[in-house]
């Protein structure tokens, strides 16, 4: 991508209603725009990131089976009534002309599980793994944290499907395994921490996975015994005492909940009658699991932890581009050694957005690079080509280095790994 052609800039000043770190860097940097309180638009650079984030959950939930689909975000009055959860306080409802009643999706479970219906009849037809990536709508209170708190946002969300405790119980297991390959490629790793959370009136406990940042709205209270993380809810439950070991020492983090896993159990399938005939042929009901991740909030979260007081530094994995190929000086030699290496760049698949400006200086472009922050700066002028060579930069990084140009390839290869 030539920088010259991106339609998007950045910009110095936010705009007074942000209040959010990560929103008022995402927007200063260009990557989204908020149209009001919790509604954000992606621009190309912030596009380009959420398609990072799908990609690797897409990836990681594919590996353990997840099947694909995508269910409809306007939803009938009706399958709300089965559940009793039509007054459910954060789903907006809306109607149409003829005056029939409506609701924008908060989530999914009235809908998978009348649908799933129709396919399970024996334990043959059991497990199986559903999942979406889409947009929720939720009417939230507070809505003062940028991305990490959308009014309409994208969630990931898969739910399970079982014969038996022991089978949900392994799926599970394995989803906890799976969500911290997630969080690990999005830079997230040393972080964030498997949170004991209440599970609601069918399963004892639940998962959160809560990365630790000043700016989270939930806190965590960390074990310093047994290293065990749980959330207030619980900590409250157990009088201020770790669950798992009894000890009362401590200590307590603010935290961003990125993610949750939940056994459901039957309550679902109580509600639907979504039954199935068992190998000693009685009829049972599924057992259910459903896990969500919000990629807004995902995205936010990588901000969040991933920063310093030149912009932002996205983890390889997640940044729009790779490499920031920089062109300083305008003149024929510069810039024919410039565009030759983008093209061969963009040959050779590396991401790279390449600043061509002819109206902005070294300073500007520099600004604006460390604002962005991609991991890679690679600037050509006529000192590094002096001696056939080009300058790096790594963005987490303070020093600079010469590589000669004909070597780029093969660095960039080893690199892009
Ligand atoms: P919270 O307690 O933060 O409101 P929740 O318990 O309502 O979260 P779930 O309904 O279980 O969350 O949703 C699953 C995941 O979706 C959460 O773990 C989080 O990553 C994300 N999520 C939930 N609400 C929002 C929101 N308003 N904006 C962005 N992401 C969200
Ligand atoms: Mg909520």
């Amino acid at each position: 991508m030539r920088q010259s052609k991106l339609f998007t800039k950045t910009i110095r000043e936010v705009p007074k209603d942000e209040e959010s770190f990560n929103a008022k860097l995402l927007i200063r940097a260009g990557f989204v725009r908020k149209l009001m309180a919790g509604v954000y638009t992606f621009l190309p650079l912030g596009f380009l990131v959420q398609k990072k984030i799908e990609k690797i959950i897409r990836d990681e939930i594919n590996s353990v089976s997840g099947q694909e689909i995508l269910m409809p975000a306007l939803q009938s009055k009706k399958n709300w009534e089965t559940t009793g959860r039509w007054r459910y306080p954060e789903m907006f409802k809306l109607k149409n002309r003829s005056d029939k009643d409506f609701s924008l999706g908060w989530t999914h479970e009235e809908i998978i599980t009348p649908l799933v219906k129709e396919f399970v009849n024996s334990y043959r037809d059991l497990p199986f793994y559903v999942y979406q990536i889409q947009d929720k709508f939720r009417d939230e209170l507070r809505v003062k944290s940028g991305l990490l708190r959308g009014v309409e946002f994208l969630m990931k969300d898969l739910y399970s499907f079982h014969a038996d405790e022991k089978d949900l119980d392994d799926y599970y297991n394995k989803m906890q395994k799976v969500y911290f390959n997630i969080f690990n490629k999005c830079g997230l790793a040393g972080k964030t921490y498997l949170t004991l959370a209440s599970g609601g009136s069918f399963s004892k406990y639940s998962h959160e996975f809560q990365t630790i940042t000043p700016s989270g709205e939930d806190e965590i209270y960390l074990c310093r015994k047994c290293r065990l993380a749980v959330n207030r809810e619980i900590i409250k439950q157990e009088k201020n005492k770790c669950p798992k070991c009894g000890s009362k020492s401590l200590l307590v983090e603010k935290a961003i909940e990125v993610g949750n896993i939940f056994k459901l159990m039957d309550k679902f399938s109580k509600a639907f009658n979504l039954v199935f005939i068992d190998k000693d042929k009685k009829e049972k009901s599924v057992l259910m699991g459903c896990y969500g991740i919000g990629l807004g909030r995902l995205m936010g979260a990588v901000v969040e932890v991933n920063y310093d007081s030149k912009g932002i530094i996205w983890p390889k994995r997640v940044a729009p581009f790779l490499v920031h190929l920089i062109q300083i000086e305008n003149n024929q030699k510069v810039s024919k050694t410039a565009n030759a290496l983008y093209n061969d760049f963009e040959k050779q698949g590396v991401e790279v957005l390449f600043d061509d400006r002819q109206d902005k200086t070294a300073g500007e472009k520099f600004v604006d690079a460390d604002l962005i922050g991609l991991p890679l700066r690679i600037v050509v002028s006529e000192r590094t080509l002096k001696v056939n060579s080009a300058e790096l930069k790594f963005r987490d990084k303070k020093e600079v280095k010469l590589v000669k140009i004909k070597d780029l390839e093969k660095f960039l290869k080893n690199y892009a790994k």
